[in-house]
């Protein structure tokens, strides 16, 4: 049927009608199913190829992008000049087991993030068939007529039918950062992609308003895939924690290479041949670089990934699982976070009554899931007050969601809260045809509609909003027969004040009969302050099960909850005390919106750290907020979910985006998705995190001394001038087997008990904190006098080179494996770990006994490592050495921890002391 494949030509260009003859397509009532199902079949799944832009070949070779491996790479093509053929096979086999090793995890990694992916799906709404249907992204086709409003992120290109204060953020396209207005309309043909107004493009992020669209590129046709060809992918698996460690291998691979220089230098001085010389120092070189550390590193962010999956948090940026760890400050939404977001009217208010709403019936449940809400007219007789009566009409009319057929609620749970109370009334939501609207936005905090009476024929303004905000638009207040009265400011604000301290959220209705046809414009622009107060609703929305523990948890991590929304402060106030963001020695304040706006810049960071609660507050009021806490060097997480939260998600260290409730702006925006919205969700990442990071810093501390230890080996012979106790290929099979069977197996250790009581780290230490360095000097230091009392001692008993030398090889893996049990625990004894926790430890150990054995008494394995069998009474003295040193260590560790201890204890008296004195003065 199509004649040209639509994809090839612009829409820009052409009236809509022209747009829909072209593709076939209808502009109410869209594709039929069946044919977008067959153009999907021809046009493939609307979804960007995959960014690898690197074929396998171009990203092995990549692996061996390093500094660490341009040394291994030198040293191999210098020992094979030298005619060490073994050596620098044995090299060469180092070089290409490094890279598979890299290939694979990187392949993981990416696979995992992928997953990821398809984890937060984009939904688009699209009308088939003449009826609205929400599909997954991938599965729109050219032709598709769909459905955008603010919060989405635009599913494909578009050529727009129609428009309604459209405005989208073309910045991931075009750069330019304010949003840009679109309306339907006939543009010339050289109109560039920036200012297609009649245009909508994938990928980038409706800022307000509604519209419709023909989809008239999909996939990789779009101006998205475009750029995606172009560029290939940005994402990177970087982190700061990752970076620090490339600076700092780097920064090792300099000293360890201007050390071997000297070793040369000296040796040859000392008339050493120069060839022996260079076989010894590349030992040293290879000895003392830490092969293994870019794959542990990477390895374990990927384990924190999947785990952080398993409990409900999407990472959408890497960095953000070590980040989480660190994490200070968790400042978090209320509506949907701490709370269920399960909103039931409770109590009706007017200036002559207040009327309890009783009965079983519940409000459904957020967003399409609930219970039915029973349509019964619950009091029919209270309706002969026509105040109570407006204020019901009022929420069930100036409303954009409704009621299934089964009654289950679709849309904003406030919404849908008024239409089940107005039901329950006997009064049928949506029964007067609209004419005109100003939709809520959390800035706004109030909607207004202007509607036909259809009893009357009378053109009414309807509004309903927060109650400070309505309140200042009225003039007069509703009595029980319909009439006008004064309003009675105080009293209206000491009721919703009443009601709000019970933590219900309270809004206000009011209404304008016959308003002129400006009042819309009038009321968004502040002026015309003549509407009526009819009445308030309350409804309460339950503290989720789960917040008070996890509140609980997080302040006994050291971290401080702050709780924002744009809910009254009376009423967050009292949900803060709840779910135990306030009392029990937190930060007592409560701060509202308009207070915030008063405080200078400077001083903006004490208040907010003194405040727990605040109220009121306009998405990009968080920005402030999040500058003001960075200010202070804290670490912040922070929740959004609409579209104007997404600069604050972006700016937060940390920014968490509802997966449920959210747009797909702030996902887009966010490091990290609740697939539950839950915050309980939030301290588990944390808790994740913090264990990332441990097992991070395990793998550090156990490698260091290795290598380390291994090098001054070397260093010490050839200073010393006698035969090296281990040659440079048994280096080699040392560093890479304990890093894949030992040092790896850390990646997969359990969080260790008490994780969440004690602080989080500071964001300043740096990667190797003073204990860490104590450490590495003590255990390389023991490994040298070891291995060197080992290799001594065969060779006054007169072993072999190569079997004392064996011997010496047994000793470093012998101890690395005893000492790996000792890296189980950062900061308790290891044993209290317990010894089958980490099964993958146990696997690895034996992997590498097997391993030793074989380097020990397999003949061919002799011949290429020059290693000779041992017998018992060596694996006796080996065992011994590596028991005494894992006892030292072990004391040491000790030791340390006790004088960490108290440490800590003196700092807690001081700020005891501190805090107790500032609360005196
Ligand atoms: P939260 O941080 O609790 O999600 P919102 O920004 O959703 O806060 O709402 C802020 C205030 O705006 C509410 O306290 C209420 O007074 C008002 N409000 C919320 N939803 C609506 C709505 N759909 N229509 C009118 N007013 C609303
Ligand atoms: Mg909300």
């Amino acid at each position: 049927m199509e004649t040209a494949d639509p994809r090839e030509r612009t829409y820009h260009d052409l009236v809509v009608a022209d747009v829909l003859t072209l593709l076939h397509t209808d502009a109410d009532d869209g594709l039929a199913p069946e044919e977008a199902a067959r153009r999907l079949e021809v046009y493939g799944p609307n979804q960007l190829p995959r960014p690898h832009t690197t074929g396998p070949v171009l990203r092995f070779l990549r692996q061996m992008h390093s500094p660490l491996v341009y040394v291994l790479i030198a040293a191999g093509v210098v020992t094979f000049l030298l005619g060490e053929y073994v050596d620098a096979s044995v090299i060469a086999g180092v070089v290409v087991v490094n890279a598979i090793l890299g290939f694979i995890q990187e392949s993981k990694a990416e696979s995992a993030l992928d997953a990821l992916r398809s984890m937060v799906r984009t939904e688009a709404r699209v009308v088939r068939g003449g009826s609205v249907r929400t599909v997954s992204s991938e599965d729109l086709a050219p032709g598709d007529l769909v459905l955008v409003e603010a919060g989405d992120k635009v599913p494909a290109d578009l050529r727009l039918v129609q428009g309604t204060e459209l405005r989208a953020d073309e910045s991931a396209l075009t750069g330019e950062s304010l949003p840009v207005d679109k309306a339907d309309s006939l543009l010339p043909s050289d109109t560039v992609v920036a200012d297609r107004r009649n245009m909508l493009y994938s990928g980038t992020l409706i800022t307000s308003g509604t519209g419709s669209g023909i989809t008239v590129a999909t996939g990789a046709a779009t101006q998205l895939g475009e750029i995606h060809r172009l560029i290939g992918s940005a994402d990177t698996m970087a982190t700061p924690l990752t970076r620090k460690l490339a600076s700092f291998s780097a920064w090792l691979t300099a000293i360890i290479l201007g050390l071997a220089a000297l070793t040369f230098v000296v040796g040859v001085l000392r008339g050493e041949p120069a060839a022996d010389m260079f076989v010894a120092v590349v030992a040293l070189a290879v000895g003392a670089i830490p092969e293994g550390l870019p794959a542990a590193v990477a390895i374990t962010l990927a384990i924190g990934v999947s785990r952080m999956a398993k409990r409900h948090a999407v990472i959408r940026r890497l960095p953000a699982v070590e980040t989480l760890g660190g994490a200070t400050v968790i400042c978090s939404d209320k509506t949907g976070t701490l709370t269920e977001n399960r909103m039931t009217v409770q109590t009706l208010w007017t200036s002559t009554q207040e009327v309890p709403v009783e009965g079983p019936v519940e409000g459904p449940v957020g967003h399409g899931t609930g219970q039915p809400a029973g349509a019964v007219a619950a009091h029919p007789e209270t309706l002969v007050d026509e105040a109570l009566r407006w204020t019901l009409v009022a929420g069930a009319t100036c409303n954009e969601s409704r009621l299934g057929e089964d009654g289950v609620g679709i849309g904003d749970p406030t919404e849908t809260a008024m239409l089940v109370v107005a039901q329950r009334f006997g009064i049928t939501p949506h029964a007067m045809p609209r004419t005109g609207s100003v939709p809520f936005t959390s800035e706004r905090q109030y909607m207004a509609t202007v509607n036909t009476d259809p009893a009357t024929g009378q053109q009414v303004l309807l509004v309903k909003g927060g109650v400070e905000r309505v309140l200042a638009r009225c003039a007069a207040q509703m009595g029980s027969d319909g009439t006008s009265r004064p309003l009675e400011e105080d009293a209206v604000h000491a009721a919703a004040e009443r009601l709000a301290a019970g933590g219900m959220r309270v809004l206000a209705t009011a209404i304008a009969f016959d308003p002129g046809p400006d009042a819309l414009e009038d009321l968004a622009a502040g002026r015309g302050h003549g509407l009526v107060l009819t009445g308030l609703q309350a409804m309460m929305d339950p503290p989720r099960d789960t917040a008070r523990t996890s509140v609980r948890t997080c302040r006994d991590a050291g971290l401080q909850v702050k709780m924002i929304t744009g809910d009254h402060a009376t009423t967050a106030q009292s949900i803060a005390r709840q779910v135990g963001i306030l009392g029990d020695g937190a930060p007592a304040g409560v701060l509202t919106g308009s207070e915030l706006e008063r405080i200078a810049d400077e001083d903006l960071p004490d208040a907010v750290e003194r405040t727990s609660v605040f109220a009121r507050v306009s998405p990009d009021q968080k920005l402030r907020l999040v500058g003001a806490l960075q200010a202070r060097h804290h670490v912040v997480a922070m929740t959004g979910d609409g579209v104007n939260d997404a600069p604050a998600l972006k700016q937060a260290d940390i920014g968490i985006a509802m997966g449920v409730v959210g747009t797909e702006a702030a996902k887009d925006a966010a490091d990290m998705v609740l697939v539950d919205d839950e915050f309980a969700t939030i301290q588990a990442a944390v808790e994740e995190g913090r264990g990332v990071f441990d097992n991070l810093t395990k793998f550090i501390v156990w490698t260091l001394p290795t290598n380390l230890g291994e090098g001054l080996v070397i260093l010490v012979a050839i200073l010393l001038g006698t035969s090296l106790p281990i040659l440079p290929t048994q280096i080699l099979w040392i560093n890479m087997t304990t890093a894949v069977a030992l040092g790896l197996m850390l990646a997969w250790e359990p969080k260790e008990a008490g994780i969440m009581d004690r602080p989080p780290r500071d964001p300043r230490q740096p990667l190797l904190t003073r204990p860490m360095v104590w450490r590495t000097a003590l255990v390389s230091a023991l490994l040298v006098v070891g291995s060197w009392w080992v290799f001594q001692y065969e060779r006054d008993a007169g072993s072999s080179l190569e079997a004392s030398r064996t011997a010496a090889v047994n000793l470093f893996v012998t101890v690395e494996a005893f000492y790996l049990f000792i890296c189980r625990s950062l900061t308790g004894a290891s044993w209290k770990v317990g010894l089958f926790t980490n099964k993958w430890l146990l696997v690895g150990v034996t992997v590498q006994a097997i391993g030793q054995l074989a380097l020990t008494y397999v003949p061919a394995m002799n011949t290429l490592f020059q290693t000779a069998p041992l017998g018992w009474e060596s694996w006796l003295r080996i065992l011994g050495v590596a028991v005494l040193v894992t006892l030292v260590v072990s004391l040491d560790k000790r030791r340390s921890i006790l004088a960490a201890r108290s440490a800590g204890r003196r700092a807690d008296r001081q700020s005891d002391r501190r805090s107790v004195g500032s609360s005196a003065g």
